[in-house]
């Protein structure tokens, strides 16, 4: 295949440049979420079902070459317990794009290093509670330290700015939002406060749990004044309101997918660990791109480039304009967040 000199712009039927690619590189988890994940009977994908590095690698060099893609995120699941990962951003990397993780942190002392040798720019790392019982309850699992020691080993590896995700729950942490701040204060590392979805596996989600973006900011800005951040100069629609401490101490965002939705800005799709394609982390249709890899010659197929921009651009003809969440309507997917790949 002749290969375009230009990318050109993927665009979506509401007008929405689409460059932002979520790759989930597993469905399998060390922690078990109780917003995401059941806490066991938990159905795998077999090892065949997952696509290779090298497919994925494929499908990522195919949005940014052809369609200009400017960043590139691996999630999962817990993107570290997929052997070898830094053996994918080897192959991700020459592609000069973004290439950023959301990992959960707790192999992050083993390997932080090695993955920013190879070439990943930057983490998201999951942290709700810095209490001890409330992160067991929460991630089920008692590996607080580990997390934060995961924390300081993406600093010292240099994977800045490192950002870190913590989910709002009502009666669960919603207590602990200052607390959180002035730990991102601290240590350098900006807070990012998740709206909770309804996206977990126990179907445990309702509107009451949900703590609103603006209660959560309220809550701050009478401990640490706020004011609004400049709008970030990375061409990216970032789904987190920024603000910054008046102080010039760090800044701070909230993701407010349920009470403010972001879908009109959205850039994103995504793709699951199997090779599903979707054009929203709520979407109902996937478009099934492993079996374009597989189908005849495979990756050594000469009319694969062509066969997965096609696909691709497919997909992104249906992407919807936003979730309906609260909507009489609203349909969940059959698929839980650690499934999609957040
Ligand atoms: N395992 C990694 C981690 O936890 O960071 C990456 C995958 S996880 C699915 C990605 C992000 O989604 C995490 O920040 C997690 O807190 C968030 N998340 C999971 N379930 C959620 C839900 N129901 N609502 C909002 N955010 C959720
Ligand atoms: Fe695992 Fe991340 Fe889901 Fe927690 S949020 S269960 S760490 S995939």
């Amino acid at each position: 295949m002749v290969k375009r000199r230009v990318p050109v712009p993927l665009v979506d039927p509401f007008a929405r440049r689409v460059k932002d690619l979520r790759i989930s590189i597993t469905d399998r988890c060390n922690f078990r979420c109780s917003y995401c994940m059941p806490e066991e009977g938990m159905q795998w994908l077999a090892r065949s079902d997952l696509l290779s590095y090298e497919e994925l690698a494929r499908v990522a060099r195919v949005c940014v070459e052809e369609y200009g893609f400017d960043a590139i995120r691996l999630t999962g699941g817990e993107p570290l317990v997929r052997a070898h990962v830094v053996r994918l951003v080897e192959l991700l990397a020459p592609l000069g794009v973004d290439v950023a993780m959301t990992t959960n942190g707790v192999k992050l002392p083993e390997v932080a290093h090695d993955l920013a040798r190879a070439g990943l720019t930057r983490v998201n790392i999951s942290l709700d509670s810095l209490r001890r019982e409330t992160f067991f309850a929460l991630t089920r699992r008692d590996e607080l330290d580990r997390v934060l020691a995961g924390i300081d080993a993406a600093l010292d590896a240099g994977l800045v700015p490192v950002k870190i995700n913590a989910v709002v729950m009502r009666g669960i942490n919603d207590d602990e939002v200052v607390d959180l701040a002035a730990f991102g204060r601290d240590r350098g590392v900006g807070m990012r406060f998740i709206e909770f979805m309804p996206l977990d596996a126990d179907d445990a989600w309702s509107h009451d749990k949900v703590v609103p973006a603006r209660e959560i900011l309220d809550r701050i800005h009478a401990v640490f004044p706020l004011r609004e951040a400049p709008v970030a100069g990375s061409g990216h629609t970032q789904p987190a309101e920024r603000f910054e401490y008046a102080d010039g101490r760090g800044d701070v965002g909230v993701i407010a997918s349920v009470t403010e939705p972001f879908c009109g800005n959205c850039d994103r799709v995504r793709i699951t660990a199997e090779g599903k394609f979707r054009t929203c982390l709520f979407a109902i249709d996937e478009f099934d791109l492993r079996a374009v890899l597989r189908a005849g010659a495979g990756l050594e197929a000469d009319d694969l480039d062509e066969r997965l921009a096609a696909e691709i651009a497919r997909a992104v003809g249906t992407k919807w304009a936003g979730h309906r969440i609260g909507q009489a309507d609203f349909v969940r997917p059959d698929r839980s967040m650690s499934q999609i790949g957040g």
